[in-house]
C-alpha cells in the first residue's frame, strides 16, 4: 500500500526569479538541481508532480511593453518563449539525475517539446513522469501564475505550490519592517481585499473559483519543496 500524503497530484509553480537566485546569468544551476533532487524524492513516494515555469528571469512582457515601440502582445510572446528556455533547462537537469520528464508547450514547438495535450499530460503523471508546462497559457496579457492555476484545474491537481524567494505572505514588507508577521493561513478574500501581492488577481480568482488552495513558500530553504509537496506546514496556505 502506498502511504497517503495530503496531496496525490500537485502543481508546482517556479517563477523565473526563483530560478535565477543571485546568479549573474539568468539561471542558477544549483537551484535547478535542488528542485530536481527534491522533486525526485517525492515522485519516488508516488506523488505526481507537474510544474509550471515562469520566465521573468529572462524577459517580462509587461516591463518591456511600451518601450521602443514594442506592443504588449509581441512583448508577451517573447516572455512566453523565455519560459520555454527555463523549461528545457529544468528538464535537462531532471533527466540528468534520472527523472523522466516531459515538456509540453502551450503553442507548438514540436521539434523542441510536446504540444500541450491535457489527457496526455495526465497519462505522463500517472506513469510517474514529471510534466513541465511551458509558454504559460499561450496567450498574451496573462501570467504564468494564471497558467499554474489553469493547468492545475485542468489536470485535477489538488494544490498550487508557489515557490518563491520569500518565506510566505507577510502582513507588511519584511524588508522594511522587522516586525512584519508571516501568515500561516489566509483566505482568498483576505488576499484579494487586502491586495496582498501573492499572485495577480486573475490567477488568485481562478484558484478561488475552483477551490484550489495555494501554498506560498521559500524554495531556497533546503527541504521546503519536499515539505510543500508532501503537504507539511510550510509558508502560507491560502484557501477557504
Ligand atoms: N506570459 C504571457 N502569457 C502567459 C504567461 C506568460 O504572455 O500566459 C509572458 C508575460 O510577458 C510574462 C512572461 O511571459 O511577463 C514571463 O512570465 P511571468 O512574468 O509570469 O514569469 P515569472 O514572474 O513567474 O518569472
Amino acid at each position: 500500500d502506498k502511504p497517503s500524503y495530503k496531496w496525490q497530484r500537485v502543481l508546482l509553480k517556479v517563477s523565473g526569479e526563483a530560478l535565477a537566485g543571485d546568479h549573474s546569468q539568468n539561471i542558477d544551476p544549483k537551484i535547478t538541481m535542488a528542485i530536481a533532487s527534491e522533486v525526485a524524492s517525492v515522485t519516488r513516494l508516488g506523488i505526481e508532480v507537474a510544474i509550471v515555469v515562469g520566465g521573468g528571469n529572462i524577459f517580462r512582457g509587461s516591463s518591456w511593453a511600451g518601450s521602443s515601440g514594442l506592443d504588449r502582445s509581441s512583448a508577451d510572446y517573447i516572455g512566453m518563449l523565455a519560459t520555454v528556455m527555463n523549461a528545457i533547462f529544468l528538464q535537462a537537469t531532471m533527466e540528468s539525475i534520472g527523472i523522466p520528464t516531459r515538456v509540453q508547450t502551450a503553442f507548438r514547438m514540436s521539434e523542441v517539446a510536446e504540444p500541450y495535450i491535457r489527457r496526455r499530460a495526465v497519462r505522463h503523471l500517472e506513469k510517474g513522469r514529471v510534466v513541465i508546462f511551458a509558454a504559460g497559457t499561450g496567450n498574451p496579457f496573462f501570467t504564468t501564475d494564471t497558467a499554474a492555476a489553469l493547468r492545475c484545474a485542468e489536470i485535477n491537481a489538488e494544490v498550487v505550490l508557489k515557490a518563491t524567494n520569500v518565506d510566505g505572505v507577510y502582513d507588511d514588507d519584511p524588508r522594511h519592517n522587522p516586525n512584519a508577521r508571516l501568515h500561516d493561513t489566509l483566505t482568498y478574500h483576505e488576499v484579494t481585499s487586502k491586495d496582498l501581492s501573492v499572485m495577480d488577481m486573475t490567477a488568485i480568482t481562478l484558484c478561488q473559483e475552483n477551490n484550489i488552495p495555494v501554498v506560498v513558500f521559500n524554495l531556497n530553504k533546503p527541504g521546503n519543496i519536499t515539505k510543500a509537496i508532501k503537504g507539511e506546514q510550510v509558508g502560507t496556505l491560502i484557501g477557504g
